[in-house]
């Protein structure tokens, strides 16, 4: 009988796993399956779970019934429909973002947007197409990769919706965020981003989930929502590995 496609592709596997041990991708414990967290580390993720504002995406402390929405989300609704984060910004959820963004280990995004493609499935079920925020190519050229489009592409390899890369620009460079007020970040961001020409007919009418690694405010994600919205998109939805808890 011949071998099944299957298990070649085990075997495969299998010969990958002898030269490269699967380990957990926080402290290189052993594991069974690659690209994964070993118990230990998994429990030290501080997951967004429901209650959460429909809004903002942020953890809520009590449990509102159908119409969940922060105190913010009333007083100061954001440009974007909805955010979505896998995790709060903190403790090992913070240092996985740092591990991808100045530690090189772009590896790690494979496994963060796998999450993040779970953790947004509902927003992604209605959305066409996928838009990393960008970095200013200084930036881009000093850390030499953006770690949003990384998120992205792996978002796509589960979702199967198509990756505009280059849909949104940024033509500003804008100062670092940290340290700023909210007055302060949404001056530095205005007029930050703008549409690619050549993408204006991809986004008339697109569902477009914008992508990002983290939400410190709603600041960035308002500003790409708002250029976007303004290029003719039907809706933009914001989808990140990480928030920090009173975003917004
Ligand atoms: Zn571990």
């Amino acid at each position: 009988m011949k071998p099944s496609l299957d298990a070649f592709k085990i075997l495969g596997k299998r010969l990958v796993n002898l030269v490269y041990p699967p380990s957990c991708i926080a402290c290189s414990a052993a594991l069974a399956e690659a690209d994964g967290l070993c118990p230990a580390c998994w429990r030290q993720i501080p997951f967004i779970t429901h209650p959460f504002c429909q809004r903002y995406g942020t953890p809520l402390p009590v449990d509102h019934g159908s119409m969940m929405l922060s105190p913010l989300a009333i007083a100061d609704p954001p440009v974007f429909t909805r955010a979505r984060a896998v995790a709060r910004y903190d403790g090992l959820a913070r240092e996985l973002v740092h591990g991808l963004k100045y530690g090189d280990r772009v590896e790690l995004a494979h496994t963060m947007g796998q999450w993040m493609a779970r953790e947004g499935a509902e927003i992604l079920s209605e959305s066409t197409l996928l838009v990393p925020i960008p970095l200013h190519r200084f930036r881009l050229w000093r850390r030499r990769f953006n770690q949003a489009a990384s998120l992205a592409d792996a978002i796509s390899r589960q979702s199967g919706i198509e990756v505009g890369y280059e849909t949104l620009l940024q033509v500003k460079a804008t100062k670092p965020q940290v340290g700023l007020t909210r007055t302060e970040r949404a001056a530095n961001l205005e007029k930050a981003f703008k549409v690619n020409e050549a993408d204006l007919t991809r986004i008339a009418g697109a569902r477009i989930v914008l992508v990002d690694d983290v939400m410190t405010t709603a600041s960035t994600g308002n500003a790409a929502a708002r250029a976007l919205l303004r290029a003719g998109a039907a809706s933009v939805d914001l989808l990140v590995f990480a928030l920090v808890a009173k975003a917004g």
